[in-house]
C-alpha cells in the first residue's frame, strides 16, 4: 500500500466507496488522515462498514471543516450535472481530488524522481497498460502496474527510486489529478467516448492533453485530428507515434505488422505474436516500444517481452484450437468499431455476433463482410442484424451462445479453409443474456475447452 499523508492531521471527506474508494479510505488513514466517508449506495456503504470503517452521511456533515473532498472517478465532477458533493465542496470552497493525485503528492514528497509512466487514450489504455508492464517485467524491472486496469493506485507498493509505476489513467481520474507528472506521460488516442461526461469533444480532448501537458516525456498517437494537434502543442520531449504510410519527422512508424524507429530500421516484427494482431495493436506496440526505449530496455530484452505478452482476455484472446480451426474470445468489443479491429485481423471468420444492439448496429461493418464464412446470432439484436446480413453474408439464428459456439465449430472444421477462425466479437453489449462482457467471455472460453479436450 502506498500510504497518502498530505492530509495528515487534518479532516477530508471522501465520496464513493466502491474498490478505489476503499483504497483510498486505508491509505488515508494509514496516512495520519481524519476521513468522513460515505456513499450514496447502500451496498456500498455496508460493505465498508463490513470491512471495519466509519462511515458517516456527509449530508449531515459541517463542509466548512473539511481541507479536501476526495472523490472516486465514477462520480460525475462536470456532466451532466455535478454531483451534490462537489457542489457542497465548491460552496465550502474546499479542493476536489481523487486518488491518482494523492499519489502524485506522494511521489513529490518520498520519492520525485521515481519513475512513473501514465497512459491514457480513447482505446487501447488496458493493452498499452499491460504491455509495457510486461515488458517491463520480463527484463527484470521492479513494475507495479494498476489504477484504472486491476489494482487501485493507493494499493500498490509505494514510489521508489528503482521502481516502475505504470499506471492507467482514465480521463476522469485525470480531471480529479491538478498536479499530474508523469515521468513518461503517453496518449495513445482521442475519439468521440463518454461525451455524456465530458461535454464537448473540445473539452474530452483538453483534459487528456493536461496529461501530456505535465510530462517530462511524450509520447504521443498521431492518427487523429485532436492528438495531433495536443502533440504540436508540445513543448518539451516527444515521441510521435504514426501507424501507416510515411513517417513524420521524428516519430515512430508502423506499418505492416513492423515497427519502424525514426531512421527507418525495423525495431520489432510483430508477424506471428497472435496478441499483437491488428493494426490497432501495431500501435499499442510502437507505443509501448517509444516508452521501454526511453525507460533503457535494449533491443533484444524488448522483442522478449513482445513476443512473450500474453494478453488480456476478451480482446481478441485465443482461447483455443482445434485441428485447424482457431478460437478468438473478444467479448469486449460491445460496438462495432471494436468488432471492426477483430474482422480486420482475420479472414475466414465464423462470427459469433449479437447481444443488445448499440446504435448503428453492424452497418459500419459491411465494407468487412468479404472476410466473414458465415455469421451466428445471438441475443436480442438478432432481428436487426439479421436485415443488415440479408443477402450479403449466410447467417443461421442460433438464439444462445452455446448453440452458435457448437454450429460455428462444426462449420469452420468442415470448411476448406487453411485457418478458419471462430470469432466470438459480438458488437453488442451482453446485458440481455450476461452479467458482463466478461461474463460471456469467460462462458466462450468454457465452451471451447469443452470442444477442444
Ligand atoms: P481501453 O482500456 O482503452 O478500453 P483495451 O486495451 O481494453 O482499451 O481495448 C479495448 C478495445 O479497444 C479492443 O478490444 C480493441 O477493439 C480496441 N483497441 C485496442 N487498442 C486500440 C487502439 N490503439 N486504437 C483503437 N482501438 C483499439
Amino acid at each position: 500500500m502506498t500510504p497518502a499523508s498530505c492530509f495528515a492531521g487534518r479532516k477530508v471527506a471522501l465520496f464513493g466507496l466502491g474498490g478505489s474508494g476503499l483504497a483510498t479510505l486505508r491509505a488515508l488513514r494509514s496516512g495520519g488522515a481524519d476521513v468522513l466517508a460515505w456513499d450514496d449506495s447502500p451496498e456500498s456503504a455496508a460493505r465498508a462498514r463490513e470491512q471495519g470503517f466509519t462511515v458517516s452521511d456527509l449530508h449531515a456533515a459541517d463542509w466548512t471543516e473539511f481541507a479536501a473532498l476526495i472523490l472516486a472517478p465514477g462520480v460525475p465532477l462536470t456532466h451532466p450535472v455535478p454531483h451534490w458533493t462537489v457542489d457542497k465542496a465548491q460552496a465550502a470552497g474546499i479542493e476536489i481530488i481523487g486518488d491518482i493525485e494523492l499519489f502524485c503528492r506522494e511521489r513529490a514528497r518520498i520519492a520525485p524522481a521515481a519513475p512513473f509512466v501514465a497512459i491514457t487514450g480513447t482505446n487501447g489504455k488496458s493493452t498499452t497498460t499491460a504491455l509495457i508492464a510486461h515488458i517491463l517485467g520480463r527484463a527484470g524491472r521492479d513494475v507495479q502496474m494498476g489504477g484504472n486496469i486491476g489494482t487501485a493506485i493507493l494499493s500498490l507498493a509505494p514510489p521508489a527510486p528503482d521502481r516502475i509505476h505504470v499506471i492507467e489513467l482514465s480521463s476522469f481520474q485525470i480531471d480529479l489529478t491538478p498536479s499530474l507528472n508523469p515521468g513518461i506521460g503517453v496518449l495513445l488516442n482521442v475519439t468521440p467516448d463518454h461525451l455524456d461526461r465530458h461535454g464537448t469533444l473540445e473539452l474530452y480532448a483538453a483534459i487528456k492533453a493536461r496529461l501530456i501537458a505535465g510530462s517530462a516525456l511524450a509520447v504521443v498517437g498521431i492518427d487523429d485530428a485532436p492528438s495531433r494537434a495536443i502533440a504540436d502543442g508540445v513543448t518539451g520531449a516527444i515521441v510521435r507515434v504514426h501507424v501507416g504510410e510515411g513517417m513524420p519527422e521524428g516519430s515512430l512508424a508502423a506499418r505492416d505488422g513492423c515497427v519502424f524507429g525514426a531512421d527507418g530500421t525495423v525495431l520489432a516484427d510483430l508477424d506471428g505474436i497472435g496478441t499483437l494482431r491488428g493494426a490497432h495493436n501495431w500501435q499499442n506496440a510502437a507505443v509501448a516500444i517509444a516508452v521501454v526505449q526511453a525507460l533503457g530496455l535494449d533491443a533484444e530484452a524488448i522483442l522478449a517481452g513482445l513476443k512473450t505478452f500474453p494478453g488480456l482476455p476478451h480482446r481478441m484472446e485465443e482461447v483455443g484450437r482445434r485441428g485447424r480451426v482457431l478460437f478468438v474470445n473478444d467479448s469486449k468489443a460491445t460496438n462495432a468499431d471494436s468488432t471492426e479491429k477483430a474482422l480486420t485481423a482475420f479472414h475466414d471468420i465464423h462470427w459469433i455476433l449479437g447481444g443488445k444492439a448499440k446504435a448503428g448496429g453492424i452497418e459500419p461493418l459491411v465494407p468487412l463482410f468479404g472476410r466473414v464464412a458465415h455469421a451466428y446470432l445471438i441475443g436480442a439484436a438478432s432481428d436487426a442484424f439479421a436485415a443488415t446480413l440479408e443477402g450479403r453474408v449466410p447467417y443461421t439464428r442460433c438464439g444462445t451462445l452455446d448453440v452458435a459456439t457448437e454450429k460455428a465449430a462444426d462449420a469452420a472444421a468442415a470448411s476448406g479453409a487453411a485457418e478458419p477462425v471462430v470469432l466470438l466479437s459480438p458488437a453488442c453489449a451482453s446485458y440481455d443474456q450476461f452479467r458482463s462482457f466478461e461474463d460471456r467471455g469467460d462462458r466462450f472460453r468454457d465452451l471451447v475447452r469443452r470442444l477442444t479436450q
